[in-house]
């Protein structure tokens, strides 16, 4: 049943710089797992008299991500002040920019359900992030929280995108995508559970075939990709029954409950702040020469979306294929340092893909960074197109060098792996098998081609999985010829 109502959905995402020091003094941008409140200054900790200097990477960085995200760039920007009251923000304001954002008018293309959207994106600015409060017990009912400044003064960038996404699935699909694009940059490391990568999600229903937008209500508090479809799939829902009851659904600020899978209103349009932006007057505006926005857009690397569509072309990958090895740019270096090395592209993509990342995921590292280096995945893979050693060996070699870094072919010389093509050995084994399994090979002989696959695993087994199954299979019918 399609509903009288569409969903329309729109995000802003935080991204923390990878810089090396904060926006606007020398302290460290990775805060996580220092003592509280040891990473600052008095710049960070707003005490009267300090004053900002712009981080000039942070520029680059967030100029960098514009360009990615085909926004333009003005040749003019400035910093404002963002007014408001909270103790993880010791100065009672936060400097973001408001009317002249460092770039506008972008776009983001991605993917969903075999599916190609294209997503506009607003703006991409720059602003400093707060500190973080420690509650005793819950929020509600603390009898006191603890404030850490660590992280207040970090470099943040805020992704806006406009409402242009129609259904609760393309939320995940769009933050992936972006998520995956500032990965490439190397402008943030695409962290959602420690938060410096952060999404709040603004939804609304509006008649289908409306072309105004309705009353928004933004949620958040999500932090996973997960958490941030069923939110969205909570609201479409709350807010539909509202409206098919007639009523109306407020403007407010929502926040999802892990805990409860419900959204819970937070603050209604009433209770909106007025941040009284002003322009800062301790920053001077920025001026972006066009030689510089040259200068970056020319050193972009390429994208995630261009990365997959030639990994397809280039090696002949499935969609899938090349969507999973385009994960991140340094698996898609991997794999291309693998078929470099001499393996063929579609063996080297299923092994990288199935074998090597189920055992990275198991030891949280990337394939990028695991002992089995791209040669080494490479000369294993030729050990098997040449019949040197069976796949399911291979698999088993595959976990040894994952465990030293030895070479494939040291660790099947020292273990005695080496498949067994010598005729002479498999005719024993053969012999072996058939003795031991008389109904199999009266079946195969009396029409049963299925019992052929069951006396080549079990000469298989008696092999432990070293002899060559083709010449296994060839051996076998010729000793069992049919009438
Ligand atoms: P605010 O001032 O509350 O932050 P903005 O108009 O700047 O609101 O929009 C912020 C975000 O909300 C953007 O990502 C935008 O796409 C989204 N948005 C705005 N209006 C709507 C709407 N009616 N329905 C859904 N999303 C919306
Ligand atoms: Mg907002
Ligand atoms: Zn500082």
């Amino acid at each position: 049943m399609t509903s009288i109502w569409e969903p329309v959905i729109g995000l802003e995402v935080h991204a923390q710089l990878l810089t090396a020091s904060k926006m606007f003094c020398g302290c460290r941008a990775q805060y996580l797992g220092m003592a509280p409140n040891s990473n600052t200054c008095p710049v960070c900790l707003g005490l009267p008299g300090t004053l900002p200097v712009i981080n000039q990477v942070a520029v680059q960085l967030t100029i960098r991500t514009a360009l990615a995200l085909n926004c333009e760039i003005p040749e003019f920007s400035k910093f404002d002040r963002k007014n408001y009251f909270y103790p993880d923000l010791p100065k009672g304001y936060q400097i973001s920019q408001f009317d002249l954002p460092l770039s506008l008018n972008g776009l983001l293309e991605f993917e969903v359900e075999g599916r190609l959207v294209r997503a506009g994106i607003t703006r991409v600015h720059l602003e400093e992030d707060a500190g973080t409060l420690h509650h005793a017990g819950e929020i509600q009912n603390a009898s006191f929280s603890l404030v850490d400044l660590n992280r207040a003064g970090v470099p943040l960038m805020e992704i806006v995108g406009e409402p242009d996404l129609r259904h609760p699935v393309e939320a995940p699909a769009y933050l992936a995508a972006l998520r995956r694009t500032l990965i490439y940059l190397g402008v943030n490391d695409g962290n959602m559970e420690d938060g410096s990568l952060r999404c709040d999600a603004n939804v609304s229903l509006r008649r289908t075939g409306a072309s105004e937008l309705g009353a928004k209500v933004e949620v958040k508090n999500m932090n996973s990709f997960r958490s941030i479809q069923r939110a969205l799939d909570f609201e479409v829902a709350r807010q539909t029954e509202l409206l098919d009851q007639g009523q109306s659904v407020a403007q407010e600020t929502r926040g999802w409950s892990e805990l409860e899978q419900v959204t819970v209103s937070q603050r209604s349009k009433e209770e909106a702040q007025e941040y009284r932006y002003f322009p800062e007057p301790d920053l001077p505006p920025l001026v972006i020469s066009r030689a510089y926005v040259a200068e970056l857009r020319a050193a972009l690397p390429e994208l995630p979306m261009a990365t997959r569509r030639r990994l397809r072309e280039q090696y002949a990958l499935s969609e899938e294929q090349a969507r999973l090895i385009s994960e991140t740019a340094l698996d898609a270096a991997y794999f291309e340092s693998v078929v470099a090395a001499g393996a063929p592209p579609a063996a080297a993509a299923n092994w990288q893909v199935q074998n090597l990342q189920a055992l990275c995921n198991a030891a949280h590292i990337s394939v990028s960074g695991c002992p089995v280096r791209p040669e080494l995945l490479a000369e294993l893979i030729t050990m098997v197109v040449t019949d040197q050693v069976s796949g399911a060996v291979a698999k088993e070699v595959l976990a040894e060098v994952f465990e030293t870094g030895a070479r494939p072919s040291a660790v099947v010389l020292a273990r005695g792996l080496g498949q067994v093509s010598d005729t002479a050995e498999l005719e024993r084994l053969v012999a072996e098998a058939l003795a031991a399994n008389q109904k199999a090979s009266a079946d195969y002989q009396g029409g049963n081609d299925r019992a052929l696959g069951s006396l080549v695993g079990a000469v298989m087994a008696l092999s432990r999985g070293k002899a060559n199954p083709k010449a296994v299979g060839q051996l076998l019918r010729d000793r069992l010829p049919r009438k």
